[in-house]
C-alpha cells in the first residue's frame, strides 16, 4: 500500500489504472509537484491522471465515485486560491487534452479541449481575425477549462464582461460519469430533458424546480451582489432574467446548465469540451497613459475616464 493512503484509494487506484490509456501516477515526486498551484496552499492528492481522452476521465469519474474518492479536475493550475489542490486525483487535461477541434469563422464560434492555454487559441484565431473576449493576464499558461471553471476574466472585461457571458455549450461528466451536452435548451427541450432517466434528468428537475420557484428566486435575487464582474458562488442568478440583478438582458437566455458549471471550479462536473463565442479582434489599439500624484487621485477620476468609453483602465 502507498504511505499515506487509505485502503479505498489504494482499491480505487489500482482498478483505475488498467482502464486508462493516459499515464496514472502516485508517485511522491508527481504528488509533491501537483500538491501546490498559483495560491499558498500546499496539499498532497492522491495521485494525478493525464487523460488522453474523455474516455479516460469517465473511467476516472466511475471508479472514484465506486470508491467515493474525490477527484480534481485541472488545467494550467494557475489558481490564486487553491482551487487545484486538495486530497483528490487529480485529472491534468493540460497535457493532452489541449486540442482546437473546430473553429467557425461565419458564426464566429470554436470547439475546443479544456487543457488548450488561451494565449495558443488566440494565435490559431488571429489568422481569422477572431479572438476569445475574456483577457486574464494568465492567458499564457491558463487552461480554457480553468478560465471556465473560475469564470475569470481580464482588463478588457468591460467590453467583454465575464468568461460566462461567451460559453455557449459543453461536453461534461457529471459526478457518476455519465456524459451529458449542456447547451440552451427551449421549453420544450427543457420539459425532455427534465423526464430524462438518470442522473442527467435528475440534475435538469433539480435546478429547474430549485430556480422555478420564487421564494429561492428571492433568495438569489438578495444573495447576489448588484455588479456584473463577480464570480463567486454559483451562478444561479445566470437564469434569472427579468432585470431584477443585472440590467441587461443575455443574449440568449434560454435554459442551459453550462451557465452553472461557469464559475463552478470543477465541483459540479468535470468539462471534456468547450463551445466558446469569438470576438473581432480590435482594429486598433490606443494607450493614454495619464501621471497622477497618488493612488486616491487617480482612483477618483475613473468614473471621467470611464466616460470617454475605453475599452480598459489599469491603475
Ligand atoms: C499571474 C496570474 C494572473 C492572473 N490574472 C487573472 C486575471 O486577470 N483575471 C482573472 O479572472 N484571473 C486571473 N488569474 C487567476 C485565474 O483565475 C486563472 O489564471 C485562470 O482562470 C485559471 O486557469 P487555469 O487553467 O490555470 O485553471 P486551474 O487553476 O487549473 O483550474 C481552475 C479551476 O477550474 C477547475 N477546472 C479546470 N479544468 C476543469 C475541467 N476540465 N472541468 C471542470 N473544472 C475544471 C479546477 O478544478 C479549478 O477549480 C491569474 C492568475 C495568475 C497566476
Amino acid at each position: 500500500m502507498l504511505p499515506g493512503m487509505d485502503t479505498a484509494v489504494n482499491d480505487f487506484l489500482n482498478d483505475l489504472r488498467p482502464r486508462v490509456a493516459g499515464d496514472l501516477r502516485s508517485d511522491i515526486y508527481t504528488r509533491t509537484l501537483y500538491s501546490t498551484d498559483a495560491s499558498l496552499y500546499q496539499v498532497m492528492p492522491y495521485g494525478v491522471l493525464f487523460p488522453r481522452h474523455a474516455d479516460d476521465m469517465q473511467a476516472a469519474i466511475e471508479a472514484a465515485a465506486k470508491y467515493r474518492v474525490p477527484i480534481l479536475p485541472r488545467a494550467g493550475g494557475s489558481s490564486l486560491a487553491g482551487q487545484t489542490v486538495n486530497t483528490a486525483l487529480v485529472l491534468d487535461t493540460s497535457r493532452w487534452l489541449d486540442q482546437i477541434l473546430e473553429i467557425n469563422v461565419e458564426e464566429s464560434w470554436a470547439r475546443v479541449q479544456p487543457g488548450i492555454v488561451l494565449d495558443a487559441f488566440n494565435a490559431a484565431l488571429k489568422p481569422h481575425n477572431l479572438q476569445f473576449g475574456p483577457d486574464p493576464a494568465s492567458s499564457n499558461r491558463a487552461g480554457l477549462g480553468g478560465i471556465v471553471s473560475n469564470n475569470a476574466t481580464g482588463s478588457h472585461s468591460i467590453v467583454y464582461g465575464m468568461t460566462a457571458d461567451h460559453v455557449l455549450e459543453m461536453q461534461v461528466l457529471l459526478d457518476d460519469g455519465t456524459p451529458a451536452h449542456f447547451r440552451p435548451l427551449d421549453g420544450d427541450e427543457l420539459r425532455q430533458h427534465m423526464a430524462k432517466d438518470g442522473r442527467e434528468g435528475e440534475i435538469y428537475r433539480a435546478v429547474a424546480t430549485l430556480i422555478g420557484d420564487d421564494a429561492n428566486r428571492q433568495i438569489v435575487r438578495a444573495g447576489t451582489p448588484r455588479h456584473w464582474r463577480r464570480c463567486g458562488g454559483y451562478n444561479l442568478a445566470r437564469f434569472i432574467h427579468d432585470g431584477t440583478i443585472d440590467h441587461y438582458l443575455p443574449q440568449d437566455s434560454r435554459f442551459n446548465l453550462a451557465n452553472l458549471v461557469c464559475g463552478a471550479e470543477g465541483t459540479l462536473a468535470a468539462i471534456t469540451e468547450l463551445k466558446l463565442k469569438l470576438v473581432e479582434r480590435p482594429k486598433l489599439a490606443v494607450l493614454a497613459i495619464i501621471e497622477f500624484p497618488t493612488l486616491l487621485a487617480s482612483l477618483e477620476v475613473v468614473p471621467e475616464i470611464l466616460e470617454t468609453q475605453p475599452t480598459a483602465v489599469v491603475n
